[in-house]
């Protein structure tokens, strides 16, 4: 850092992060009950600032993934290449998750987290959510009305509409260029706002991380500490093994300089537990820090965002472990086969945003018979562990982007090795 001269936005998100689990830390050991502080800072200046700051991202992912998609989509120049995109997408997606959810039950399995633990400490109740069988995943793609999507945020349905927008365009001839004019200058002045967005990330950031730790503390972690560390056991190891494998192997990339270049997103991700929020950040960093070309990233990362959630699979992977231990049901490789195979498809029908890893759970707890109130016994836990998994989750959609540009020959590797190459400094 210091050989860049001044500090980076990124050194400047981090030290925010940490000085806002200190301080949150510190109001939920001093004054949990003190009212004035609750009412004033915890749920007033951490909250309203905090919750600005999340609004501002999530602003700009609607119009920053249809303006860039389109962009990206007629870049590609022909539909063979987006279906060859397409199809690396989700084999990488799908395969990864796959993966991920092997560690995690080959460390719980291992640790057997949960013996010990009653099942009457369950306190908070938890009521689940029917998920919606695959055929209308499927259906529900398909946006009878786009404006609806995009007015709701429904980000297959957005993708699906970019994507014909897109291929119409280049199809379009001469008078598809001028509508690609226009949205190639959209998209530069979008991925200015959002340049915007994130130099006011420190502070942001900062009422975000204070809040949780205020409000949750760590002694919430003690009863659960063998489920909490065998899920960031199993992130660490998936994140640090598998996609430096991946990355190196298949792409013959450098994994250091990979994960030196998502620290941003991977705190950006942390802090708001949401990777459909953090699209903004993701793709600010693979394309302008990475050197992933938008024709490449801005598909497969607001497709990654979507589908692709390696951290909750992991989460799940070991919830499952535990919760049968808990209620003393032994698992066999068959359960362990359904298992995996349907937190992977689970992720593919599971939105971004904050908690929606647990509802997920319900189904493939269901799924191999067990009771799904075990889900009330890790509630508590589970903010800290969904900020984690979803850095996870976002970098598993970064890893693909890279391999993916790379064999497309869309991934500038003179960017990729520049350590200050797209390097945002703050003020
Ligand atoms: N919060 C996660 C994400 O947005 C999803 C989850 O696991 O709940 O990626």
């Amino acid at each position: 850092m210091a050989a860049l001269g001044r500090t980076t936005l990124t050194t400047q998100i981090l030290v925010a992060m940490i000085a806002g689990a200190v301080l949150g830390i510190v109001v939920n050991a001093l004054w949990a009950d003190a009212g004035v502080v609750q009412d004033y800072l915890v749920d007033g200046l951490f909250k309203v600032v905090g919750s600005i700051f999340i609004a501002a991202l999530k602003m700009l992912v609607v119009p920053l993934v249809f303006v860039s998609l389109v962009c990206g989509v007629t870049n590609l120049g022909d539909v063979a290449a987006l279906g060859r995109v397409g199809v690396k997408a989700l084999a990488f997606y799908i395969l990864t998750t796959a993966v991920a959810i092997t560690i995690a039950l080959l460390v719980a399995v291992s640790v057997a987290p949960g013996e010990g633990v009653a099942a009457a400490e369950g306190t908070a109740s938890f009521v689940p959510k029917e998920a919606p069988p695959l055929g209308q995943v499927l259906i529900d793609m398909v946006p009878s009305n786009p404006v609806a999507a995009l007015a709701e945020g429904n980000m297959l349905q957005v993708i699906v509409f970019a994507l014909l927008f897109g291929i119409a365009i280049t199809l379009a001839g001469e008078r598809g260029g001028h509508v690609l004019n226009l949205f190639t200058d959209l998209n530069d002045v979008i991925m200015k706002m959002v340049g915007i967005v994130m130099k006011l990330a420190p502070v942001g950031v900062f009422a975000l991380i204070a809040r949780t730790f205020a409000t949750q503390g760590l002694d919430i972690i003690a009863p659960l500490a063998s489920y909490f560390l065998c899920v960031v056991a199993a992130l660490l190891i998936h994140a640090s093994v598998s996609y430096s494998l991946a990355l190196q192997v298949l792409g013959r990339l450098n994994p250091v300089m990979f994960f030196r270049k998502m620290r941003t997103a991977q705190v950006f991700a942390f802090s708001t537990a949401s990777s459909n929020a953090t699209i903004p950040v993701t793709l600010d960093s693979v394309e302008n820090r990475l050197g992933a070309s938008n024709a490449v990233a801005s598909f497969t990362v607001p497709l990654g965002a979507t589908i692709n959630m390696d951290g909750t699979a992991i989460m799940q992977g070991v919830a499952t472990v535990f919760i049968a231990h808990v209620y003393g049901v032994d698992l066999g490789i068959a359960q362990y086969l359904t298992v995996i195979l349907t937190a992977t498809l689970a992720s593919i029908g599971t939105a971004g945003v904050p908690g929606v890893g647990l509802i997920m759970l319900a189904m493939v707890l269901v799924q191999v018979g067990l009771p799904v109130e075990g889900i009330a016994l890790i509630i508590g836990v589970d903010r800290l562990l969904d900020m984690m998994r979803t850095a996870v989750n976002i970098t598993g959609d970064s890893a693909a982007t890279c391999i993916i540009a790379k064999s497309e020959g869309a991934l500038d590797q003179e960017r990729f090795a520049d350590p200050t190459a797209g390097v945002i400094r703050p003020g």
